[in-house]
């Protein structure tokens, strides 16, 4: 099996890596990476891969040294990441953190390659386009991340016209219980510090806005075409249930797993077998309490913010996405506070819907990222007032 991992030394990338390292029937292909050459190269090496990408131009000569008389091709910038992913590969991770992972995923889709989407911003940037360049080259695009892997499994073998709802769970992140008060003086230490899962930083933070899970909606929708009036998220802090499809007879079949990634990546690895994963097994008399609450729209605005974008449609993903993207770059600068986030993403996505053209279909990849752009500088802009 031909395999690439883009986003390798990330922490999803690492749980790819993990699981590669396991098997012996892989020949990895290209693995990539950002900054931290030092790892890439060290995995390039461990799974002979043909190629290892740095993102960066900068970090070209440091990947070639580290890699030196290892036969292994160097290559750098985000040009050679797009020809990374056209090498023929039968299944492409996808698991680069943000809107720049969009463009070689949707260059592996051109080959027809399986694609594991861990880079949930692909779908909620770029939804519509993704799943039509899939189905028209005969590609697969199966779930990463832990909510829809998980709803993906529990609609096998099911007709999805039967389904009624789909519940997708959020730990609640470390600040479920803070008042707004609280909220509003929250550093990014504590922001960074994930009650259950060990993650990225990006996500991690996003996790404890609920902006993770605002982007999971989104995602829900764009993967499995559902209506978001049938979307839910219900605040589970547990983490053990990631995610409930509810039918037309009433039965609310629930996907349970702990909270490590291996699963859902493996599972899309060995998809659409099942084979053993080196995951932990989940003790429920030890657990003995799984709970549930409704989130708090008012201290966590960013489920309302993507029930708003689900309805302008269009652009308004890419939009969402490059703000909150800003948003969590000001914050993690220090120039605006926790609860800024929400306000700074829905102030730049209503400052571009009266711009109008927000809610133009999104038909090629050059409009995404152009609405990309556009909605950086915008929320850039908003930063500098704001601070
Ligand atoms: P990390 O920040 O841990 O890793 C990101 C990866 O992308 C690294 O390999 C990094 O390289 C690389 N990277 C960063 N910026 C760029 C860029 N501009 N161009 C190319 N490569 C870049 O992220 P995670 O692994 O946590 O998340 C990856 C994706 O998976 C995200 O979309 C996230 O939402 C999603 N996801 C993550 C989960 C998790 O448990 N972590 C769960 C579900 C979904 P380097 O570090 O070398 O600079």
């Amino acid at each position: 099996m031909r395999v690439s991992v883009f986003g390798a030394t990330g922490s999803i990338g690492e749980s790819t890596f993990d699981l590669l390292s396991r098997r012996a029937d892989i020949q990895a292909v290209a693995l990539t990476g950002g900054r931290n050459v030092a790892r890439l190269a060290a995995q390039a090496r461990a799974l002979r891969a043909e190629i290892a990408v740095t993102a960066h131009e900068d970090c070209y000569g440091a990947l070639k040294e580290a890699l030196a008389g290892s036969g292994i091709e160097v290559a750098a910038g985000t040009g050679a990441l797009i020809d990374a992913a056209a090498r023929p590969a039968d299944w492409v991770m996808s698991a680069i953190v943000g809107a720049a992972g969009l463009a070689p995923g949707f260059r592996a889709l051109a080959q027809g390659a399986t694609l594991a989407l861990a880079n949930k911003e692909s779908l909620v940037t770029a939804g519509p386009l993704l799943m039509a360049e899939a189905a028209r080259h005969g590609a697969r695009i199966l779930p990463v991340d832990s909510e829809h892997s998980a709803v993906f499994q529990a609609l096998a073998g099911e007709d999805i016209a039967q389904v009624e709802r789909v519940i997708i769970t959020a730990s609640g992140g470390p600040f479920r219980e803070w008042s707004k008060a609280r909220l509003a003086q929250a550093t990014l230490a504590q922001a960074m510090t994930h009650p259950n899962w060990a993650m990225g930083q990006r996500i991690t933070i996003d996790s404890a806005s609920l902006f993770n899970k605002a982007l999971e909606l989104i995602e829900t929708r764009e993967y499995f075409g559902f209506e978001p009036s049938q979307i839910e998220a219900v605040v589970h802090p547990q983490s053990i249930i990631h995610a409930l499809v509810g039918f037309r007879d009433g039965a609310l079949m629930a996907h349970m797993g702990p909270p490590d990634m291996r699963h859902a990546i493996g599972y899309a690895l060995n998809w659409p077998e099942r084979a053993e994963l080196p995951v932990a097994r989940l003790d429920l008399a030890q657990i003995a309490t799984l709970s549930f609450e409704a989130p708090d729209p008012d201290r966590f605005p960013a489920l309302r913010l993507a029930r708003e974008v689900m309805d302008i449609r269009g652009h308004a993903g890419a939009a969402f996405n490059a703000a909150k993207e800003i948003a969590l770059d000001a914050f993690i600068a220090g120039q605006i506070g926790f609860l800024g986030m929400a306000e700074l993403v829905e102030r730049t996505v209503d400052s571009l819907l009266s711009d109008g053209g927000l809610q133009d279909p999104v038909t090629a990849l050059e409009t995404v990222e152009a609405m990309n752009h556009m909605a950086r500088k915008r929320a850039q802009a908003l930063v500098a007032r704001m601070g």
